[in-house]
């Protein structure tokens, strides 16, 4: 009888990271922190190494990852950077902004799902850094989850989700910002598009192009998402029903039973046990965005029979974001 394939959390010394870029260089997989989630990381010029991230997290194919590298020199060697790409570039990398832009050969099909254009980052995050380095390689990395469920912010996270599936974990401690990266289709540079909201503001990109930039039509149905197929309807999803309100009333508040969860914003005046919130200060977006993912896993322990969340008000980048999240938590099966 084999024992169950456990993975092994590594602490991010020099040793360790040399011995997960060498797995990453002979096209192996490692997770490994990020200043925006924690990514399962695979060598994006190897198809083999990547189709193994699909099936570890029961991605489907017509989902394309995002190939993160060290430079924009190393971003040259897989995309075709037009005048704009290098603008924001310049502002916002390293960084939690992702640009789509057209594609070089070498980057397989697998990576893209078959589209002429390929997602790129370069990441703020040191260690993740220190392994496209070591390993010489761009790295594809979506989230380090099942498909569908809630993103990772913690090696533990990480552990909970694939710890069965894959071998190696980077622990660098809880991602700082705490959800995915903006992603920008500047494929067409005269028209730039939003295609997730993230860290970095549309208003801040929309400033340094010097253009309008037009928002993704949301949701997108699964079947014709042709245009960023992973732009599903429903993702990071709890077990645990979710659904959504704009506000928290008091009304709401005392109709909700014990076994009924209600998440705000910011920590109300009033709490109770079922009370729980992502942020202590008002417009606190940074914290919330920081605390979400951790808050829904939390909250989807099989205490609860049901999420009652509140929406974050005004048009901040970070509670856009974290609305975004929110709303595809919500969205039905
Ligand atoms: P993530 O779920 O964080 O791995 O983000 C990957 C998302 O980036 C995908 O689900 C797509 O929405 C988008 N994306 C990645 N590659 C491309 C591409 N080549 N063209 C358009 N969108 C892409
Ligand atoms: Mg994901």
């Amino acid at each position: 009888m084999t024992a169950t394939p456990s993975a092994k959390i590594y602490r991010p010394t020099p040793r360790n990271l040399a011995r997960l870029a060498r797995v990453l260089a002979e096209g192996g997989l490692v997770a490994a922190p990020t200043e925006t989630v924690y990514g399962l990381a695979a060598d994006a010029l190897n198809a083999k190494a990547c189709r193994a991230i699909f099936r570890a997290k029961g991605r489907p194919a017509n989902d394309p990852l995002i190939v993160h590298v060290a430079s924009v020199e190393q971003a040259d060697t897989v995309a075709v950077l037009n005048d704009a790409a290098r603008k924001v570039a310049k502002l916002f990398w390293p960084g939690p902004l992702t640009l789509v832009l057209p594609k070089r050969d070498n980057v397989p099909d697998i990576v893209t799902s078959g589209l002429p254009s390929v997602a790129v980052r370069l990441p703020s995050h040191q260690l993740f850094r220190e392994l496209i380095r070591l390993s010489g390689r761009p790295l594809a990395a979506p989230s380090a989850n099942p498909f569908g469920y809630v993103s990772p912010t913690t090696a533990a996270h990480v552990f909970d989700g694939l710890g069965k599936r894959i071998n190696h974990i980077l622990d660098g401690g809880s991602a700082k910002i705490g959800v995915e990266s903006t992603i920008l289709d500047l494929r067409d540079p005269k028209h730039p598009v939003l295609l997730r909201p993230g860290a970095v503001s549309r208003e801040a990109l929309a400033r340094v192009l010097g253009r309008k930039i037009t928002l993704h039509r949301r949701p997108v149905p699964a079947a014709s998402a042709a245009v960023s197929p992973g732009l599903l309807e429903r993702h990071y999803s709890p077990r645990t029903p979710l659904t959504l309100v704009k506000k928290l009333t008091p009304a709401l508040i005392r109709k909700a039973t014990a076994r009924e969860a209600l998440l705000f914003i910011q920590k109300p005046a009033v709490t109770g046990p079922n009370t729980f919130w992502l942020a202590e200060a008002p417009n606190a977006f940074d914290q919330a965005a920081h605390n979400l993912f951790d808050r829904l896993r939390t909250l989807d322990n099989g205490t609860w029979s049901h999420i009652h969340a509140e929406l974050a008000p005004g048009a901040d980048a970070l509670a856009l974001a974290v609305n975004d999240r929110l709303r595809r938590a919500a969205a039905k099966r």
